[in-house]
């Protein structure tokens, strides 16, 4: 299995990477450099390259791909095979994220501060220890401050022969437009209902009808269709979510539905932060050599603080995440209800909801439902807007009620 089988539904993107990585293996063979190209020809190699696409569709999978191609050395591309083997050394290392020349630089939702991005500018500069490309991919490059966009545009402005930096953003609007000029743009597609129920079958062992039950509730998301058809607690948290369009029929029901929705986003930022918090400030101040009861060294307590402040930003990420997703399976919901309204035959994404999607759509008109779906934009767009989540969601369950 290839690196490249990890890519769903993507095969443009797929040949794409698969001829800069070849163009790639000529430079290193020729011992030449990657001249700066961001607008050339889509199949030679450039350093530096902007992955975007809908959530879920894999810009990070896509990266991490092309990460382990430029350090294939799979004895097959001596007879001229595509690099990306998925055995050797090099893709094995790059993949489980332990190769000296390649740096994932993950947010996990915490933002990338400027100390992060110099100190990665840095060490792009430096040659590849391995010989061939020094990678640096960046996970959600839309999420990096103004400072550490800065830095990173020095590092793509002025880069080093062999360095690659890999950006991964759902969009290009997410990116600062002097660091998007400078890259090669890939952008990913939402995959086919198809392509993701047979991924599920063939690499997760899952059963045909869930898979494809999973797929068309997943909306395109990769992520997301796997945890629904592998992970018990995503569908009951569905499942949950999608009681709510029977149980808004009078106001008690709409402020239960709200509370319950707000009280399980919170309860997933506080199980993350139980298991990452914790470990993050030990390994802080492990770093700082701090012994147990002797005094701080100089410099920890505010390095103590700043990662305290980033935690609690991640929580409420969390939060929101967890939010946005209830969200969407909800718009979802909806859609159907008009989708059904309207008389079409086609498959639902909530197949598996048929008989309460006909009750809602038989009790209401396509105007209705259009005003639902407006209240759920607008709940999503509140929550953007920092509103308070109940208040948010109160305000959504509430407009949701028949009449
Ligand atoms: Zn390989």
């Amino acid at each position: 299995m290839s690196v490249w089988d990890d890519l769903v539904g993507q095969d443009r993107v797929v040949e794409q990477l698969q001829s800069a990585s070849r163009a790639a293996r000529a430079t290193v063979t020729a011992g030449r450099s990657a001249a700066p190209q961001p607008g050339g020809n889509a199949s030679l190699m450039t350093h530096a390259w902007l992955f975007t696409g809908p959530p879920g569709a894999g810009q990070v999978t896509a990266a991490r791909a092309f990460a382990a191609a430029l350090q294939c050395t799979s004895p097959d591309l001596e007879l001229g095979g595509t690099p990306g083997c998925g055995f050797c050394d090099g893709c094995h290392t790059v993949l489980s994220g332990s190769h000296a020349d390649v740096k994932q630089v993950r947010t996990d939702g915490l933002s990338i501060g400027v100390g992060d991005m110099r100190d990665l500018v840095l060490r792009a500069s430096s040659y590849p220890t391995g010989g061939r490309w020094s990678v640096i991919l960046i996970d959600a490059a839309h999420r990096l401050t103004e400072a550490a966009a800065n830095a990173l545009l020095k590092g793509v402005e002025e880069p080093s022969p062999r360095t690659v930096w890999l950006l991964c953003a759902p969009s290009v609007q997410d990116v600062l437009p002097t660091i998007r000029s400078r890259c090669r743009l890939l952008v990913l597609r939402t995959p086919s209902v198809d392509a993701v129920a047979d991924m599920l079958v063939r690499r997760d062992g899952v059963g045909p009808e869930t898979a494809r039950l999973a797929a068309l509730a997943g909306q395109g998301d990769i992520d997301r269709t796997r945890r629904l058809a592998v992970d018990e607690q995503a569908r009951a948290r569905r499942a949950d979510v999608l009681r709510i369009p029977l149980e808004v029929a009078d106001l008690g029901g709409c402020l239960t539905a709200a509370q319950r929705l707000v009280d399980t986003a919170k309860a997933d930022a506080e199980a993350l932060a139980e298991t990452q918090d914790a470990k993050e400030t030990d390994d802080l101040k492990a770093a700082y050599g701090a012994a147990e009861g002797s005094r701080a060294p100089r410099g920890m307590a505010g390095a103590v603080k700043e990662l305290e402040k980033r935690q609690k930003s991640r929580a409420t990420r969390t939060r929101r995440e967890t939010l946005g997703v209830a969200l969407g399976d909800l718009l979802g919901f909806y859609r159907d209800v008009l989708a059904i309204q309207f008389g079409t035959t086609g498959a639902l994404a909530n197949e598996d909801q048929r008989p309460a999607l006909q009750k809602v759509a038989g009790a209401g008109l396509p105007e209705n439902t259009l005003r639902r779906i407006e209240a759920v934009l607008a709940c999503r767009e509140a929550l953007d807007r920092n509103v308070d989540p109940l208040l948010a969601v109160e305000a959504m369950t509430v407009a949701l009620r028949a009449g």
